[in-house]
């Protein structure tokens, strides 16, 4: 009989296959005293499965295919730092020696004490790290027990498609796996920023994730449907259910198809206004994903990346060659913003400056950390710079919230500008400097900062944060996070008109740029520059070839008029019919 469960659809996509389980990531807890005689050797095997567990690691690290994005090589990145950490290792050592106890249970003692720390944690991003501490602590677990957790392919026979079914993965393991004919993801913990859903979707696969008790209620081997945009996973379905998603796979896979035809189609509205689709990136290495999908040129290079899973500062050298790599690699504009750490972007412990403050996202982030810290600033305005004589260099600086900032910021980049002169390095004439408006401080003061900033660029994803009061990262209040706010609409409309009164470029590089379901909107908010996602660029152009831009200015005003929900809901529907 066929058996319905629903989770949260987290990577779009049907997938039709058979069940397969991947069993408990700890193996069996074994627990004995060692005698006194012994603890030299029970610690050398805890630092022998701990290398072990490294190299593993690492070889999957390297096994990562040319073009996946960024974000994936950066979560094996964070947990090699974390196995090698010496509060984990130190820990365990020790509680071998003063307990005279196990390694296994050493490490559980280690991960235990690791785990409530960050549970007493304010940033609620640190405290989803805690996920990250137990992946770790499972595969040195796991070489101890020599219990590998045994993957579809593992034994070299070619695996067959699977649905996975676990109770988490983790990142390790997820791309073993998509390096297999792994079809679905179907997981009992996680949400829609958990590794599991971000990787997921960065690979294409389809995910449903927080299905509690799908191992107890799925069976070894059963046929199952998942429904990644849904949420939907339906056990043993009848021939009626097999048809139907069976058509509907074949409807997506038609439409990816469709989409790819317009990769080399300009991005024009049937009323002739040009739009320009461009990609964010995080890694050197996204460049040529940002191509492939059509990108005309990279609209957001998050540059903290560098900085980022490591415990030094990356040097002038360093950054010059990984901005002069990407600069070199991406054919039309580059906008490279200033580091943006703080809130939810902590870099190590070690680069940390002064304790963690109550409330980071309101704290010395971006724009304020390099102001108060100019050193930090001049090496990558210096790197930056040197790479402008790369290709069409643009400098965006997070954050801004007044003038002085712009000013002062500006005035470095010139003074670095002089030095690199006097110094003979080459650079382009002219590289312009613009912001973020993500405060909503900026938008307000849109009109005047128009002035003196060569572009705007609006960060939607901290803009809603800040207007709205909800921290972006934490789940509890992720139910107030709408880009529909009619406080949001207005804060953008008015920093796209100031910044084209003053006659300077407005994009929009948050993820409501990438996001479909807005494009009309914001095609009849005047925005003509949009920067996303890689994969979402084909699909936004479709939106943008399919309307009639003036039609939408007029609908827009109804949506910004509307004085009521029922009113607003009725202008939004018209809005994505016409
Ligand atoms: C934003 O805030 O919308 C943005 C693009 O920046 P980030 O998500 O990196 O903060
Ligand atoms: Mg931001």
């Amino acid at each position: 009989m066929s058996l319905w469960l629903t989770g949260i659809g987290v990577s779009r996509g049907i997938a039709i296959a058979r069940v397969q389980k991947l069993h408990g990531g700890d193996p069996e807890a074994v627990e004995y005293t060692v005698e006194p005689e012994a603890l030299d050797e029970e610690v050398e095997r805890f630092e022998q499965a701990q290398q072990q567990a490294l190299i593993e690691l690492r070889e999957i690290r390297d096994r990562i295919p040319v073009g996946t994005p960024g974000d994936i090589a950066a979560f094996i990145d964070t947990h090699l730092l974390m196995m090698d950490d010496r509060s984990l290792t130190d820990a365990t050592v020790s509680t071998i020696r003063n307990q005279g106890c196990n390694a296994e249970a050493a490490l559980r003692h280690s991960r235990d004490a690791l785990m409530a720390v960050f549970e007493q944690m304010e940033d609620p991003y640190l405290r989803t790290r805690q996920n990250d501490i137990e992946h770790v602590v499972s595969r040195v677990l796991r070489v101890l027990a020599k219990a590998e957790r045994r993957l579809p392919g593992d034994d070299g026979t070619p695996a067959e498609p699977a649905i996975i079914v676990a109770d988490d993965i983790t990142p390790a393991d997820i791309i073993l796996l998509s390096q297999q004919s792994v079809q679905a993801f179907v997981t009992e913990y996680g949400g829609p920023l958990s590794h599991t859903a971000i990787l997921a979707r960065s690979l294409g696969i389809p995910a449903v994730v927080g299905l509690h008790n799908a191992r107890k209620l799925l069976r070894e081997g059963e046929p199952v449907i998942v429904d990644g945009e849904n949420g939907h996973v339906l056990a043993d379905p009848d021939d009626k259910a097999l048809a139907h998603y069976r058509q509907r796979q074949a409807q997506l896979a038609q439409d990816r198809q469709v989409l790819q035809l317009l990769r080399d189609k300009p991005a024009i509205s049937r009323d002739g206004v040009a739009v320009h689709l461009q990609a964010n990136i995080e890694l050197p290495e996204d460049a040529s994903v940002a191509e492939s999908n059509g990108a005309a040129g990279v609209g957001l290079y998050r540059t903290e990346f560098l900085y980022m899973n490591r415990k030094d500062l990356p040097t002038e050298e360093e950054q010059y060659a990984a901005y002069a790599r990407v600069v070199g690699a991406v054919k039309g504009p580059i906008t490279i913003r200033t580091l943006d750490l703080g809130a939810d972007k902590q870099v190590d412990s070690g680069q940390r400056h002064g304790p963690t403050p109550n409330n980071p996202a309101l704290g010395l982030r971006a724009i304020r950390l390099c102001l108060k810290e100019p050193d930090l600033f001049r090496l990558q305005v210096r790197a930056l710079l040197r790479a402008s004589a790369h290709g069409q260099v643009r400098i965006m600086l997070p954050m801004i919230s007044s003038i002085t900032e712009l000013r002062q910021a500006r005035q470095i980049v010139a003074v670095c500008r002089e030095e690199l002169n006097r110094e003979g390095c080459a650079m382009a004439e002219h590289i312009p400097v613009g912001i973020m408006i993500e405060v909503p401080a900026a938008a307000i003061a849109a009109p005047l900062l128009a002035r003196e900033a060569d572009f705007f660029s609006i960060g939607t994803n901290d803009l809603i944060q800040y207007t709205l009061a909800i921290d972006r990262v934490d789940d509890e209040v992720n139910y107030l996070y709408d880009p529909l706010h009619p406080a949001v609409l207005r804060l953008i409309r008015m920093t796209i008109e100031a910044g084209h009164r003053a006659g300077i470029e407005v994009a929009m590089c948050g993820e409501m740029a990438g996001d479909v379901r807005y494009t009309r909107l914001l095609l009849g908010l005047g925005l003509t520059e949009f920067s996303m996602h890689p994969t979402s660029v084909l699909e936004v152009k479709r939106a943008v070839r399919d309307a009639r831009v003036g039609e939408l200015k007029a609908l827009v005003e109804q949506v910004l008029q509307a004085e009521d929900q029922e009113s607003f809901e009725r202008a939004l529907a018209q809005l994505q019919q016409t």
